[in-house]
């Protein structure tokens, strides 16, 4: 029976869906993709801007509320404000935010901001040019060009994501955390997860947010159990700012009991989780010409499949895919 509230078998309410819009990034990230990679979804096999605002409408009409766009990166879609702009009008939905790595915000911040998005989420994780270049492939100051710009745009909250590897850039938190005091944008830390090859490679980099919360509570007045927010961060407050930093542990303390979301690939799959292979393809029944009722019982059909937890722990080798191929 298809329910007008997304629900999994666990009992876990789905009102978030993170949507890729491309597999694609200008950027390669150590942990995410690898060097010279360039193997990526044939154009054609991309939901097309019409497809993508189907399928939105479907889950918005099933309870989703919030959407994040995500990919690859999200900037590299051609339209990408187009597409944001057809989204923010659905009904129902009251929440459209952006994950990012900035390299191309100074050509779409005032765009993407009029288009409906509040909310920003960008990677970056050290403010050292000579590393962000071993790391990403890519050049700092395009990143925080991109940063100030939508700093200028006037997005709020404007959040960085940190992924810390020991010996690699966790000696430079205090130096990010002074940066986003600096300019007002939350610091939240993740945990690298072993996702595909570039993943499972970055886990002798792995450190526990722990060891980092102790340093920075060593030098920084950290007060504890604010911004709850919809997601996985727990987040503490840097006394006398309005800053806050969160901790993503999917390693250390996972936090699949509250897990709301799913994944939409760019190829129009859905994926249940991150750490997990259960899936189901969208693409085939709309290109056959489904129905509304049967697109949303296909939607249904998936969210019954969602695990209760991923197994980065017990099964590191397991996944295949890596993050940007799912939609991070
Ligand atoms: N390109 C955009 C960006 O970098 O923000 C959006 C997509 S990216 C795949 C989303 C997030 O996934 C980024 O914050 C990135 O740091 C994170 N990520 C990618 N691979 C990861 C891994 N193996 N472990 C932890 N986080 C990862
Ligand atoms: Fe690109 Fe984001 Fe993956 Fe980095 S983390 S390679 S910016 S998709």
């Amino acid at each position: 029976m298809i329910m007008n509230k997304l629900s999994d078998k666990f009992g876990r309410h789905i009102e978030y869906l993170r949507l890729s819009v491309t597999d694609r990034c200008d950027l390669r990230c150590t942990y995410c993709m690898p060097k010279g990679f360039n193997d990526f979804e044939d154009a054609d096999n991309l939901l097309s801007f019409d497809e993508i605002e189907r399928v939105i409408k479907a889950f918005t009409e099933m309870g989703t509320k919030r959407i994040r766009l995500t990919g690859g990166e999200p900037l590299v879609r051609k339209g990408i404000d187009e597409l944001a702009h057809r989204l923010a009008a659905l009904p129902g939905l009251e929440d459209l935010s952006l994950s990012t790595n900035a390299t191309r915000m100074s050509k779409y911040a005032t765009d993407l901001k009029a288009a409906g998005i509040q909310r920003l989420n960008v990677s970056l994780d050290t403010l050292d040019a000579d590393k962000f270049k071993q790391l990403t492939s890519g050049k700092l100051s395009k990143v925080i060009d991109g940063l100030m710009a939508a700093k200028e745009a006037g997005f709020k909250p404007i959040k960085i994501n940190m992924v810390v590897m020991k010996g690699v850039n966790d000696m430079d938190v205090e130096d990010m955390l002074n940066f986003c005091i600096e300019h007002g944008f939350t610091l939240r830390f993740i945990e690298t997860m072993p996702l595909g090859d570039t993943g499972r490679n970055a886990q002798d980099q792995y450190i526990d947010l722990k060891i980092i919360k102790q340093r920075l509570a060593e030098k920084f007045d950290l007060i504890p159990g604010v911004m709850p927010g919809g997601g996985p961060a727990r987040y503490m407050n840097v006394a006398d700012t309005d800053i806050n930093i969160g901790f993503i542990t999917p390693i250390s303390q996972h936090f699949c009991d509250t897990c709301n979301r799913v994944r939409l690939s760019a190829d129009g799959t859905i994926y249940t989780c991150l750490g997990q292979e259960h899936h189901l393809a969208l693409r085939p029944l709309l290109r056959a010409g489904c129905t509304d009722e049967e697109l949303k019982e296909a939607i249904q059909t998936a969210v019954d499949l969602k695990p209760e937890k991923h197994e980065f722990n017990e099964k590191p080798e397991k996944l295949v895919r890596f993050m940007s191929m799912t939609g991070g």
